[in-house]
């Protein structure tokens, strides 16, 4: 790829892409803007790249993928076309894509702690049935065991064909990595500096756990497990979805490049017709 030309270079706002190396510009699928900016930070995951609405890679190809869902082409979501028969859910998605979805859909941004309350892994009896697509980013490795609960409910919440749109961290190979596999009654607590897990399992055994992982600070959000692409494949198929579709596609125009990239790449699930129709 071509360095841009100095003139280029200078219009951006951020100065640090400067010091990063060769620019990319690319218009923002998100807000729409054009945007300049370092290639090499354009194509991290979670690094803000876009210098107005601060998308990054994860949440272009999201919004790609969903567009292509819903109406089968490429739209930025500034564009997406009013559609309030189309209805949604965002598991604690950000802001920044949320808001201009609730504009354009029936959307409604869910939280596990505040309202619209939903929990994904108890859905009890929730006011959303039939939904068009549910969006899932970097949440399921969030949530309680057993994960497989949480993917049927996804799927019950779905209309036949609707699509979950999901992302989360996984690596190659076979078997997940479930950190508390038994847990069932439990709290974190300080210890020091660090932050302990004290579980009492279904059977009455207490279980401490040290080196918690959390994602956005610590005690925060906690990390539950780290999955595996073909566990994750069983899981979409066991709950009633097509084999999910990898949204690896090459969009330099919307700054959405995951060349090289072997893993955590977000994918998308469209819900089979029949539930529970898949491979057990
Ligand atoms: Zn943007």
């Amino acid at each position: 790829v071509a360095q841009t030309g100095a003139a280029e270079t200078a219009a951006a706002p951020i100065a640090a892409e400067t010091e990063s190396g060769p620019t990319t510009r690319f218009q923002c699928n998100v807000c729409g803007a054009q945007c300049t900016f370092s290639i090499a930070l354009t194509r991290l995951r979670e690094e803000p790249s876009c210098t107005q609405c601060g998308s990054n890679l994860r949440f272009r190809t999201l919004i790609h993928g969903l567009s292509v869902a819903l109406f089968g082409r490429a739209v930025v979501l500034s564009e997406f076309p009013l559609r309030a028969d189309l209805r949604g859910i965002g598991l604690s998605d950000a802001d920044l894509y949320a808001q201009p979805l609730g504009q354009r859909l029936s959307y409604t941004n869910t939280y596990f702690h505040t309202a619209p309350l939903l929990d994904i892994a108890n859905i009890g009896t929730t006011e959303f049935s039939g939904l068009d697509f549910i969006i899932a980013s970097d949440v399921f490795e969030h949530v309680a065991p057993p994960i497989d609960v949480a993917f049927r409910n996804a799927r019950q919440l779905l209309r036949d064909g609707g699509v979950l749109v999901f992302s989360v961290p996984y690596v190659p190979g076979i078997k997940t990595q479930e950190h508390f596999p038994d847990l069932h009654d439990y709290v974190i607590e300080k210890d020091g500096e660090a932050f302990v897990l004290l579980n009492r399992t279904r059977e009455g055994e207490l279980q401490r756990f040290e080196e918690l992982v959390f994602h956005g600070g610590p005690g925060t959000t906690l990390e539950m497990r780290l999955f595996s692409y073909e566990d994750l494949q069983r899981h979409f198929l066991a709950a009633g979805f097509e084999s999910p579709i990898l949204l690896d596609e090459y969009l330099p125009q919307f700054g959405i490049d995951w060349r090289g990239e072997y893993c955590s790449i977000p994918m998308i699930a469209r819900a089979c017709a029949v539930p529970d129709a898949g491979v057990s």
